[in-house]
């Protein structure tokens, strides 16, 4: 496949706010000359009622899912929370052969299936400032379940660990330093990898 586009694999639990976070970002990079875009995935999951269809994601049903397994359409694809989530391979090959670089918002799995393919990628995972901020964020959003925000949260909670295997690692205590940081990595200009303040952290954050 032609590249020339890099891709970025941003993980997060969700109630972390990587959603508003990445907006930011967009908005913000939109004024330079670097072309990203974000992602957008196919998932079984229905629609939240601020979501609309081909712009917040491709909503299917699990048969169409199926059948999209079956035919390859998928560069990567997982069961997050009961429901399946999957990124088009053809999207993601156009964009990229005509230089643009794309933001991938999945994750852990979806992130291992990637870094198997060679294509240019960096991948980041986005931490909580605390485990009771994701709680708040999930209940203040009014579209989730008890069942589902527990499970998400249990999901969240498992997956933290993970993250020490990503290239980058942010934390989201403060919105404006956080994008910043993120607008560094997408511009190559990051310079703060795993580090003990990060290490620390996260030992508090599973404690
Ligand atoms: P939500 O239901 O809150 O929109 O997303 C739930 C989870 O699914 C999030 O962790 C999100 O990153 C993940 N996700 C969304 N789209 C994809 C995708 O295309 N592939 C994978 N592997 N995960 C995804």
């Amino acid at each position: 496949m032609k590249n020339h586009g890099k891709l970025f694999l941003i993980s997060a639990a969700s109630g972390t706010g990587k959603s508003s976070l990445i907006n930011t970002v967009l908005s913000r990079l939109e004024k330079d000359s670097l072309s990203v875009e974000l992602s957008i995935s196919h998932t079984t999951r229905l629609p939240r009622k601020d979501e609309h269809e081909s712009k917040d994601y491709f909503f299917i049903n699990r048969d169409s899912f199926t059948v999209k397994i079956k035919n390859n359409f998928f560069l990567e694809y997982a069961k997050v929370h009961d429901h399946y989530y999957g990124t088009s391979r053809s999207f993601v090959e156009e964009k990229l052969a005509s230089g643009i670089n794309l933001i991938l918002e999945i994750d852990v799995q979806g992130v291992d299936q990637i870094k198997q393919l060679s294509l240019p990628s960096q991948s980041i995972f986005l931490l909580p400032p605390s485990l009771e901020s994701l709680e708040d964020r999930l209940s203040l959003r009014g579209s989730n379940s008890a069942d589902s925000i527990k499970l998400r949260l249990q999901n969240a909670f498992s997956e933290l660990p993970k993250c020490s295997t990503y290239d980058h690692i942010l934390i989201n205590d403060d919105f404006y330093s956080c994008s910043q940081e993120l607008i560094d990595i997408i511009k190559g200009e990051h310079k703060s990898p795993y580090n003990s303040k990060i290490q620390e952290f996260l030992d508090k954050l599973l404690s």
